[in-house]
């Protein structure tokens, strides 16, 4: 197999990984690529959506919408943040060079 980003069939390594979050434990074939380090699935699934449905359901049933006033603690936050990046900005003391 060759390298999907850099095209080279050059692996320093492959690892055998298995499927945990299911518990199906169903093994994958991982390798790294020799020369830009990319770990990528040798073979992909060919039925990728049974990973990717079953995730979907279950974030969605564990999903709590935030209550209002934690919304606006969140903005507040934000923009005090922003704020005081601001005032301490190197680049306002600066002096321009000439
Ligand atoms: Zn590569």
């Amino acid at each position: 197999m060759a390298c999907r980003i850099c095209g080279v069939d050059e692996f320093s390594e492959r690892i055998t990984a298995r499927e945990m979050m299911f518990g199906s434990r169903e093994a994958f074939e991982y390798e790294r690529c020799g020369v830009c380090g990319t770990l990528q699935i040798v073979d992909i699934p060919d039925d990728l959506e049974r990973f990717y449905a079953s995730e979907v359901d279950y974030s969605f049933n564990n999903f709590v919408p935030d209550p209002l006033w934690k919304n606006l603690l969140k903005r507040w936050a934000a923009r005090t943040r922003f704020h005081s990046q601001n005032t301490k900005s190197p680049l306002s003391k600066n002096k321009p060079k000439r």
